[in-house]
């Protein structure tokens, strides 16, 4: 018996990054899970891939049938597709903010509501927001994805609050800098993309960024019945950023 035997996992963004680190995580404790991504062509088995737009409601709702059916039930959501925006208030035009709040709030929105006739029936029921420490913290440049992920730390508690005598917990990890393709593209648009890496890792407490493996541990955890008295929680895997009340960026 592992942590997670019998349970059934769908994870959003699970191609790339966090998601996928996440994804074969929680099937090492045993869950079987499935892949909700744009592109899931490169998604590794056993998990299973779907192709998905959290962007688009009917693409979502399918989906995550698809993904229940073929599970046998739903008990994990773990809403992690995010996508980003650099820029001051100035800088982003109309569009850019509803597409990037569409995608990364009301994303996790569109999938929790396709889950929960699923989720209901299960005796495990939890849901992991990946929100970011810029959710409370001012990152210079990042004023549209902070407020993106603002909204993904209230939406949480906010569901919380509204399924817990459901027997349904939702929480969120706040990720540091996490060391995932999402960066890699940063960096790669830098001038000196390597002076920019070493540069990145000075800045943060421990050194170095967060692995996408750390923070899917702790999502795996939030996700676990290990963790069955806890909800309405945020938590960080930033390497002391937060905590430590360090500069972020
Ligand atoms: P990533 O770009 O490596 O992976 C993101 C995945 O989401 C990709 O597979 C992509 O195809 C998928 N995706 C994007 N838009 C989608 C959509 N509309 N529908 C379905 N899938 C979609 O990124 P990552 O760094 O692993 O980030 C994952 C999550 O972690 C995001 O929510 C991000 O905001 C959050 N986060 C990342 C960091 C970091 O430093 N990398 C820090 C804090 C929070």
């Amino acid at each position: 018996m592992t942590a997670l035997s019998g349970l059934r996992a769908v994870v959003t963004g699970g191609a790339s990054g966090i998601g996928l680190a996440t994804a074969r995580a929680l099937a090492a404790q045993g869950a079987t899970v499935a892949v909700l991504d744009l592109d899931p062509a490169g998604v590794p088995g056993p998990l299973l891939g779907l192709r998905a737009d959290v962007g688009d409601d009917t693409s979502v709702r399918a989906a995550v049938e698809a993904a229940a059916t073929h599970l046998g039930g739903i008990d994990i959501l773990v809403n992690n597709a995010g996508i980003g925006a650099v820029g001051t208030v100035e800088d982003n035009p109309d569009e850019q903010w509803h597409r990037v709040l569409d995608v990364n709030v009301v994303g996790m929105v569109r999938t929790t509501r396709a889950a929960l006739p699923h989720l209901r029936r299960s005796a495990h029921a939890s849901v992991v927001n990946t929100c970011s420490i810029g959710a409370t913290a001012g990152l210079p440049q990042r004023a549209l994805y902070c407020a993106s992920k603002g909204a993904v730390l209230s939406l949480t508690l906010a569901m919380a609050a509204d399924h817990v005598r459901e027997g349904i917990r939702v929480n969120c990890v706040n990720p540091g800098t996490a060391d995932t393709p999402w960066v890699a593209r940063l960096l790669d648009g830098a001038d000196d993309p390597e002076a920019e890496r070493a540069a990145l890792n000075a800045r943060q407490p421990l050194g170095r960024l967060v692995t996408a493996d750390e923070v899917a541990a702790a999502i795996v955890y939030l996700a676990s019945p290990a963790a069955a008295s806890v909800t309405g929680t945020a938590l960080a895997v930033d390497g002391g950023m937060q905590g430590l009340r360090l500069r972020p960026v």
